[in-house]
């Protein structure tokens, strides 16, 4: 299956690939990759260009920031942010998983106090779930929520979390109560980052980002911070990352990388060689069956049908793919390919380097390949029951 764009759909995507062409665009992206991870800030100008014409989450109502249009639209920004090479991570932590979460669950008075900055490119949020001994598994969390008058104090550790250091509220899961039963008693917090209470220090790691490993020594948050119901954060959580994987952004990704590589191989006599060509070609039929994928997951949300084993799929193929073609990429690249944006000698800016990288964290972020696998075989296929 896949989605038929309608005349308004492709002059909407020549809307924003137009902006996204603009030279101040261009410029802002090409700055950011000298520069080291969360120092972006014509990064943030740009979201507030596309984020003034409602085009940061354009399914949103224009109450919220929005255009009142569809999960189709939404996916065009994400994947022409992708295609022209803006780091996307703002937009997914800001619209793709806290904004979402809110959206769907959150009171009215959230709603109209939190969308509309994010929508704008005003604001930018991150997420507070990984902490040092749970990860996959978020029933095993540790960070408590003790009860304070009529709210609570946040204490403890959360690790991996990405843009932390920049934004201005974090989607932070914390136990409210002790349970019997694994995943109830967890609670959705909706915290204020730049509040006293909340230490950060960066990790350091194989990619561009920097993660921030958050400590929460006794913030308080108030019954007005909580997402959802106190207690029931666990449903929340499946059901908005299930929402966000649509593989979207991991299979335009790996379709731009893919182009690089072609041009390359192109270029230098590789695309005639058969040893090359038949891999390349192999690749070029999954990245579009990735692509494919993707889209069902689109539809699905377009018709208000979302498929958490669709998403699992489509995640888990669109990552595996990309990491498959990022090591061919070197391979086809040699040497130079392993030079990073920053030396002038980097072939296709970079991004080949950038790729080997990035790619083993994106079968890890939102999800690993195994847990999609889990997913696919317990309730896609029945198989573990
Ligand atoms: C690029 C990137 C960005 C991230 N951003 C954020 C963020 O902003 N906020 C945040 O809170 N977290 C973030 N994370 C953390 C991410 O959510 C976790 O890395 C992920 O959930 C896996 O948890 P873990 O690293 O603790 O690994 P573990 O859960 O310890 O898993 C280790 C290995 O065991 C496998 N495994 C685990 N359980 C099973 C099972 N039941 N069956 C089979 N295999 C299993 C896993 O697949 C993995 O290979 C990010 C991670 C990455 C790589």
């Amino acid at each position: 299956m896949t989605v038929v764009l309608d005349a308004a759909q492709e002059e909407f995507r020549t809307q924003v690939c137009a902006l996204l062409c603009e030279e101040s665009a261009r410029e802002a992206v090409a700055e950011c990759r000298r520069l080291p991870a969360g120092e972006e800030p014509g990064l943030m100008d740009l979201h507030r260009r596309l984020g003034e014409r409602g085009w940061l989450a354009p399914n949103w109502s224009r109450r919220h920031g929005g255009i009142d249009a569809t999960a189709v639209e939404k996916a065009i920004v994400s994947e022409e942010l992708i295609r022209h090479g803006v780091p996307d991570n703002v937009h997914t932590l800001g619209v793709d998983i806290v904004g979402l979460a809110v959206h769907r669950h959150g009171t009215e008075a959230q709603k109209d106090r939190l969308l509309p900055p994010l929508a704008r490119g005003e604001a930018t949020a991150s997420v507070l779930f990984s902490e040092p001994d749970a990860g996959s598994d978020l029933g095993a969390l540790q960070t408590r929520a003790e009860p304070d008058g009529d709210g609570w104090r946040l204490r403890g550790r959360k690790w991996y979390s990405m843009k932390s250091h920049i934004a201005d509220i974090a989607l932070c899961a914390a136990r409210t109560s002790d349970s019997s039963a694994q995943y109830h008693g967890i609670t959705l917090f909706l915290v204020p980052l730049q509040s006293l209470g909340v230490m950060m220090r960066p990790m350091w790691n194989l990619t561009d980002e920097r993660f921030l490993d958050v400590v929460l020594d006794g913030i308080r948050v108030s019954r007005d911070d909580v997402l959802g119901e106190v207690d029931d954060g666990w449903q929340v959580i499946n059901q908005v990352l299930a929402l966000e994987r649509t593989g979207v952004d991991s299979a335009a990704r790996a379709a731009r990388l893919l182009d690089a590589v072609l041009r390359h191989a192109a270029k230098t006599g590789q695309l005639e060689d058969p040893a090359y060509a038949q891999r390349l070609l192999d690749l070029d039929a999954r990245v579009r069956a990735s692509q494919l994928l993707a889209w069902r997951c689109v539809a699905n949300l377009r018709d208000g049908v979302p498929n958490q084993v669709h998403s699992a799929i489509a995640k888990w193929h669109s990552t595996e793919v990309f990491k498959e073609l990022a090591a061919l990429a070197i391979e086809v690249s040699g040497l130079p390919g392993t030079l990073d944006a920053r030396d002038e000698a980097a072939l296709a800016d970079g991004i080949f380097e950038s790729a080997c990288r990035d790619a083993p964290g994106l079968t890890l972020a939102a999800g690993t390949s195994e847990i999609m696998l889990y997913v696919i075989a317990g309730s896609g296929l029945g198989l573990l029951s």
